[in-house]
């Protein structure tokens, strides 16, 4: 893999030559952007370009060709230090950071980003899922933070600043990553291999910029899902014929694991958002080609009406706190029980403001 098969991100590209050209790399960088547009594949470029042995010191391209280069595409440079959270796990987990406990400070990234570098002259630490990153797990990083081992590069990859606790926040360089134009990701579409009906152009149309996404919805019943969760969505009382049944069945439907039913619940609200999205461009005229024009079409007759707009900006953030909720471990079906009612009476017009009672309720139901 080189440069070339990271699609999109050229802002972020041209920022790191230039770093790279004047030797002024920092030690800590927080990558932010939406799930599945290329963040940890860019960081993994990123480090290959610095760690490659054939290429200048301060240029991030990489040869392909080299020993260290080969070990990057294995993933087994012993310079490379990869971080994430384990399937099922809601936060990364601090022996990851600081060993076990047998081996407390001996073991796990901050031992090991300390240690001289192998081959590369540096050492590169990637953090996947720092949304995922509790207090404990940042008090364990903060003294590599403040204190970064001479030569060494920490990247954190999450997907937005609110995300991150200000610890970490304020000791690293963001560097933000936007959604893949449908474009982009008709083109990684066509490399990849998806088993799937559902043709890629449709795929990528749906995809909201996001590959992640847009491999979830290869799968038919998640597209049919999609359909028909925008229609209903679309009308003025989200919560009748049923519907809270079908939403929960199809979070359900994930199985077993409350990890994959709060993925479901999560992707349930990131859907409606960009139903919302939608309806807001189509209500003001500002309609791109990056919408999907599927959820355009439902809002044809939509415009000039300001109290709906100012409704369905209210869905948006009722949808984003039902994502919080279920972030926090609320019972996905409680959260979107409490969630569609919310919908059908904010776009009945009777406005409604979550009582913070009402979410430390629904945490210890
Ligand atoms: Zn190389």
């Amino acid at each position: 893999m080189g440069w070339d098969k990271v699609i999109g991100h050229q802002a972020a590209k041209e920022r790191f030559d230039r770093s790279a050209a004047r030797n002024r790399v920092a030690s800590t960088y927080l990558f932010v952007g939406p799930d599945g547009i290329g963040k940890t594949k860019f960081a993994t470029q990123l480090a290959k370009g610095i760690l490659c042995e054939q290429t200048a010191d301060n240029s991030i391209d990489s040869c392909d060709q080299c020993p260290a280069c080969q070990q990057m595409d294995a993933l087994t440079h012993p310079d490379l230090i990869r971080v994430c959270r384990p399937e099922g796990k809601a936060f990364i987990p601090i022996e990851l950071f600081i060993g076990p406990k047998e081996k407390r400070h001996r073991q796990g990234l901050c031992h090991d980003i300390g240690l001289k570098p192998f081959s590369g002259g540096r050492k590169i630490a990637i953090i996947e899922d720092a949304d995922f990153l509790n207090v404990e797990g940042a008090n364990c990083l903060l003294k590599t933070l403040e204190e970064p081992p001479a030569n060494s590069i920490l990247i954190l990859v999450g997907t937005s600043e609110q995300q991150q606790l200000s610890t970490i926040l304020s000791r690293s360089q963001v560097v933000r990553f936007s959604r893949l134009t449908t474009e982009q990701v008709k083109s990684i579409l066509d490399g990849m291999e998806l088993e799937s009906d559902v043709p890629n152009a449709e795929l990528a149309a749906a995809a909201g910029g996001s590959v992640s996404r847009a491999a979830l919805l290869s799968d038919e019943d998640c597209m049919e899902f999609r359909k028909s969760l925008s229609r209903q969505l679309a009308l003025s009382d989200p919560a009748r014929d049923g519907f809270l049944s079908q939403v929960t069945g199809f979070v359900d439907a994930a199985g077993k694991e409350s990890a994959a039913k709060r993925g479901r619940a999560i992707l349930t609200g990131d859907l409606a958002i960009e139903l919302y999205q939608a309806w807001l461009a189509a209500a003001s005229g500002a309609e791109s080609p990056e919408i999907d024009p599927f959820l355009l079409g439902l809002f044809s007759d939509a415009g000039g009406d300001r109290q709906a707009e100012a409704r369905v900006a209210r869905c948006i953030e009722l949808t984003v706190n039902m994502q919080r909720k279920v972030r926090a471990n609320v019972m996905p079906r409680n959260a979107i029980e409490i969630w569609l009612r919310d919908l059908g009476r904010t776009l009945r017009g009777e406005m409604v403001r979550e009582s913070p009672d009402e979410f430390t309720l629904t945490l210890m139901s």
